[in-house]
């Protein structure tokens, strides 16, 4: 593997160019070192830009996994990295955040070829958000303090954070870099070792990021990637009796299983990141319709779709509802899917055959259920060996639809026309999932009530794109506990402990 690629504006041809130099090292990393899965057994891992093998990975299993606990939890016994001082543990850890940018190019490149996400997105987001991340925790390291209750002159109690030994970090294919260092990077920061599974559609990255994490100088056995299939390596982690935490990231339907592992198994804290079906209000009174519409757009179409906050539910106030959609159809082809390695395109592919089929059935169910397909729904770039899809706009939807009661994943909009701000608080409100919403007003009484009144975890007014590590993210109801990003999220890393000390 090429590493230290030095950071310039290559054009699609060098990127190509690079993709088919890359030697690519599919072993899994345990206890600080490259290793097959025990059982010598491997998965080929297709790429999303044209479907060819990028090569074998390490199919990990229970064996596996077991090492990488024992690796893991020897680590953190004996405290090489939880004993550090702290200003040295943040050293280390803003060298790791240093690497990833050193390594950008690769990292950008690794990312695109595993889930097909443009090149552009791939540098500017993933590899630039997951060394923010890793920098912004490595920062706070050595600027939290505990407490002192205020307890009576004879006594003394300290409350006090501790980090809770070994973590299973899961993570999804749609963001890996920075999925991944939502979970490491609080995690390391409060001393924790940590085992990360990353997504059978996705391993490359992670499997990079512990390289680097080591060349950091973080120690042996202190950050290990397990690469293989959830129900083998993944349900392995999370019904593993020295795993203290699980941190997931997923779909709802194995966040369930995730808390059922935990209840066969040793009760370890689980802290779920899930699926959503985000609403996003335009009322008729919004103080700018072009900004809302470029918004609604270019949040859903984003990553393909296939982010868990999309807002793929729009709700349009009747009286605005046809200008609305002429201005979006109006946009469409600045998201016209394209190469996912030329600097040029906004929208790449979808990342797998599998992911394709069941963007592909909701939007056969939308015309089935009687919503109007007012744009896409048809694949493109078929010769490409990848799988792209249209950007797809469905008209007259309704509340009882597949389409807006299910998280599709994929570059489908909704639209679903209301008459009261309360209805569509209702409807935006009826869905079991609750990670973000929006409202748009100039009316800033409307915009606090609707704001209180909407049950999700992020609400924005008159935006939808604001987003920054200091503050939390993550859902109501299904759409998880727990919160990634800002200092809370040190609250799934570490135990609180109380000691009372006797003075007097
Ligand atoms: P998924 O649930 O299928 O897989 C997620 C991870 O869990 C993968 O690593 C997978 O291998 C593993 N896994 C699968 N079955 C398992 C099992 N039985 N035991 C243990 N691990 C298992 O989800 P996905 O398709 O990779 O990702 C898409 C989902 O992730 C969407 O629902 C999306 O909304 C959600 N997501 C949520 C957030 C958030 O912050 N709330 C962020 C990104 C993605």
């Amino acid at each position: 593997m090429t590493t230290n690629i030095a950071a310039k504006k290559r054009t699609s041809a060098d990127w190509h160019a690079l993709a088919n130099s890359q030697a690519i090292d599919g072993r899994a990393v345990i206890d600080g070192r490259r290793v097959g899965a025990s059982s010598g057994a491997t998965f080929d891992n297709l790429s999303a830009v044209d479907g060819r093998s990028l090569g074998p990975v390490a199919r990990c299993d229970g064996a596996d996994v077991a090492l990488a606990v024992k690796a893991a939890r020897a680590a953190f016994d004996d405290g090489r990295w939880a004993a550090q001082a702290p200003a040295q543990r943040k050293r280390v850890m803003q060298k790791f955040a240093d690497l990833l940018e050193q390594n950008r190019d690769e990292l950008a490149l690794l990312e695109t070829l595993d889930v097909g996400k443009p090149i552009r997105y791939s540098l500017a987001v993933d590899v630039r958000g997951a060394a923010n991340c890793l920098r912004w925790y490595a920062e706070a390291i050595d600027k939290i303090y505990d407490e002192i209750a205020p307890t009576p002159a004879n006594t003394l109690a300290l409350i006090t954070r501790e980090a809770v030994g070994v973590v299973g970090a899961i993570v999804p294919w749609n963001y890996p870099m920075l999925m991944a260092s939502w979970k490491i990077a609080p995690a390391l920061a409060a001393g924790n070792s940590v085992i990360l599974k990353p997504s059978e559609k996705s391993p490359l990255t992670a499997l990079r990021l512990a390289d680097l994490a080591l060349a950091a100088g973080i120690p042996p056995g202190v950050f290990n990637v397990v690469p293989g299939y959830g129900q083998e390596a993944g349900s392995a982690l999370a019904l593993h009796m020295d795993v203290d935490c699980i941190a997931f990231t997923g779909s709802t339907r194995v966040g369930r299983q995730i808390l059922q592992y935990a209840g066969q198994s040793n009760l370890k804290r689980v802290w779920n990141e899930l699926g959503g079906k985000s609403a996003n209000i335009v009322c008729a009174d919004c103080p700018d319709l072009d900004a809302a519409v470029r918004s609604a757009v270019g949040s859903i179409f984003f990553n393909q779709g296939q982010s868990c906050n999309a807002p793929s539910r729009l709700f349009v106030e009747a009286p605005i509802e046809r200008e609305f959609i002429e201005r979006a159809l109006a946009l469409l082809p600045a998201f016209a899917p394209g190469d996912p390695l030329d600097p040029q395109s906004t929208m790449g592919a979808i990342v797998d055959a599998n992911q394709f089929a069941n963007v592909m059935r909701y939007i056969e169910s939308g015309k089935k259920e009687g919503a109007q397909l007012l744009a896409g729904g048809i694949q493109l770039r078929p010769e490409s060996g990848g799988h792209f899809i249209a950007p797809t706009i469905f008209g007259g939807v309704d509340s009882g639809m597949t389409i807006a009661r299910e998280e599709i994943f994929g570059p489908v909009l909704s639209v679903l026309a209301f008459n009261e701000v309360e209805a569509a608080v209702r409807a935006a409100n009826a869905s079991s999932y609750g990670l973000q919403a929006a409202v748009w007003t100039a009316d800033l009484r409307k915009a606090h009530q609707t704001a209180r009144a909407l049950r999700a975890g992020t609400v924005h007014v008159n935006q939808y794109d604001e987003d920054d590590i200091t503050v939390p993210f993550g859902g109501y109801k299904q759409s998880g506990n727990g919160r990634d990003k800002s200092l809370h999220a040190f609250d799934k890393y570490t135990e609180l402990k109380t000691t009372w000390i006797k003075l007097g």
